[in-house]
């Protein structure tokens, strides 16, 4: 039977798009993002996320924002309207701003967005961030940005994404020349060029053509061009795959686009092919089961707790990512973990800069919940029904330090802070065996600055951390681990299960480990 609510929540989960936007600092997700935004006319000003990027420098700068405006929740999650979609970005954070949190907001997407430098082609970041969609299996677009600029040969570039990142493509449309002389893209489903001039396109300018070998397209491209448009489409006509939509769901297959951002040029149509190939919410695996996102009953889980930097307001903020049903201002879940009845009263919605209150919400939003200390990172909130959703995966730390405590008076409160910001997800924690030192294990330099400060602003403890060389961090499966086989460039510790983990200075030291114990599995992350 079909019920009022059922049909206005199947209306509003097939409207709905989330996704994230994946990519190397200076790709150009900044400006991407904000083409996005003024598409959607959720922000007036070009320029307003440019600004908050402006800030975003020196960790102490960094630092200081956030004592100013409170919790800068304003990057995490933009929302707008356009043809009818309710689209939601998910910030991932670059540069010093990488961290775990970078990882989980991916776990919240639907799909991801991968923008590319046409002149670097796939970076370190895109890489990393690239495994982890991987893993989810969501579909990822691809969009290789500057075009203005002289980049590399579009077919090396697809080339790179097969063999670094194992995906194959389907260029959606081709570029014709790069730098000073592009001119422009061919569309290969609507059999057009859109043209490029060199501003900033507010609307898409067009020349319908019967197909890439057009003559007519010698007068916008030259000879020497359309030469090479003829010849590079044939190659993709014969040798390229075809497109495949299952294949795209699977993440095997990723559409690409090609334009410049900064020129707003080839946003437009990315975003309205990017709204109509995309997925919507899909059902989510719980301890229920298959939770669809037209449930009736409200569901959600916690993929990031934001901390205020501000000592004199030490409330947090959760974000949910709403699984199924509908969420209504002041109503009752189930906190699962905490086994009570909680009151969701004063969420927010996250709307470019502005915070705004939300009334309602649909799967496929996230909504920032006021968090006195309550909530944890993977926590599930349900309405009636418990419902559990999957824990969130943990990710392989890159990047380690040496703890110690200055002042040894103050043991109990650093083992105290230690504790709940391990529970919260801010850094992974080691012991070395014998000696128990404690070694912070985090995926960016920013979840170090975070730790330290919030052990001082929070627990009142000042704390030392001592870089130390390794880079590689493995967990040991197998039956009998000798410590004596991890002394050269490595160490072996247990993290706070008491798992064995071993950590590795480089490769060459990894691999050698792995080759003295055909007997062991290393994993990237904790069994
Ligand atoms: P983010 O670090 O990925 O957020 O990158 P930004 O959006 O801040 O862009 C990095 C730099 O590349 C900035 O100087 C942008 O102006 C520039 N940029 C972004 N898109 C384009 C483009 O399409 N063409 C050119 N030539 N420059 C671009």
């Amino acid at each position: 039977m079909t019920t009022k609510l059922s049909q206005e929540l199947q209306t509003e989960v097939d409207r709905r798009r989330t996704f994230a936007i994946i990519s190397h600092p200076d790709a150009g997700k900044t400006t991407l993002t904000e083409k996005l935004l003024l598409f959607g006319g959720a922000i007036r000003l070009a320029g307003t996320v440019k600004g908050r990027k402006a800030n975003k420098h020196a960790t102490s700068d960094w630092m200081e924002i956030e004592k100013q405006r409170g919790i800068s929740v304003t990057s995490s999650v933009m929302q707008f309207d356009y043809n009818g979609n309710r689209v939601n970005i998910l910030d991932t954070p670059g540069h010093q701003d990488f961290s775990e949190d970078t990882y989980r907001t991916l776990t919240a997407a639907d799909s991801a967005v991968m923008l590319i430098d046409s002149a670097k082609g796939v970076e370190v970041q895109t890489k990393k961030l690239f495994q982890v969609c991987r893993q989810r299996g969501i579909p990822i677009f691809t969009f290789i940005n500057k075009l203005d600029r002289e980049g590399r040969n579009p077919f090396d570039l697809l080339e790179e994404l097969e063999q670094v990142l194992g995906i194959r493509s389907y260029p959606m449309n081709w570029p014709i020349g790069s730098g000073k002389q592009f001119c422009g893209v061919y569309d290969r489903e609507k059999t057009r060029i859109e043209l490029f001039q060199g501003d900033d396109h507010d609307k898409i300018e067009v020349q319908p053509v019967s197909g890439y070998d057009d003559p007519a397209i010698k007068e916008i491209a030259g000879d020497y061009l359309y030469e090479r448009l003829c010849e590079d489409l044939e190659l993709l006509d014969v040798a390229g795959d075809p497109f495949d939509m299952e294949k795209v769901k699977q993440g095997e297959l990723t559409p690409v686009f090609f334009g410049s951002a900064i020129n707003n040029f080839g946003v437009q149509t990315f975003l309205e092919n990017f709204l109509q190939l995309a997925p919507k919410p899909e059902p989510r695996e719980s301890s229920a089961g298959r939770i669809e996102p037209t449930k009736e009953q409200f569901s959600g889980f916690v993929f990031k707790i934001q901390a205020n930097m501000n000592p004199a307001h030490r409330d947090r903020v959760a974000f949910l990512r709403i699984c199924s049903g509908k969420f209504e201002r002041g109503m009752s879940v189930k906190h699962v973990r905490a086994g009570k009845e909680i009151k969701l009263s004063q969420p927010q919605q996250f709307l470019a800069q502005d915070r705004d209150i939300v009334d309602v919400a649909y799967a496929g939003d996230i909504i920032g919940l006021y968090d006195p200390g309550i909530f944890r990172i993977g926590d599930s909130l349900s309405q009636a029904t418990e419902i559990v959703y999957d824990e969130l995966p943990t990710f392989s730390p890159e990047l380690f330090s040496k703890v110690t405590v200055k002042n040894a008076m103050k043991h109990k409160q650093y083992q105290k802070g230690i504790d709940q910001l391990t529970e919260e997800g801010t850094i992974q924690v080691f012991r070395t065996i014998g000696f128990e030192d404690t070694i912070l294990g985090v995926v960016g330099q920013l979840q170090f600055e975070v730790f330290e400060y919030r052990m001082k602003a929070e627990y009142g403890v000042d704390v030392m951390l001592q870089r130390m060389n390794f880079q590689f961090a493995r967990w040991l499966v197998g039956p009998s681990i000798d410590p004596g086989k991890f002394r050269i460039n490595s160490q072996l510790v247990k993290d706070k299960k008491d798992n064995y983990v071993a950590l590795f200075e480089n490769e060459y030291a990894l691999r050698t480990a792995m080759e003295k114990n055909p007997d062991l599995q290393f994993l990237n992350v904790a069994p």
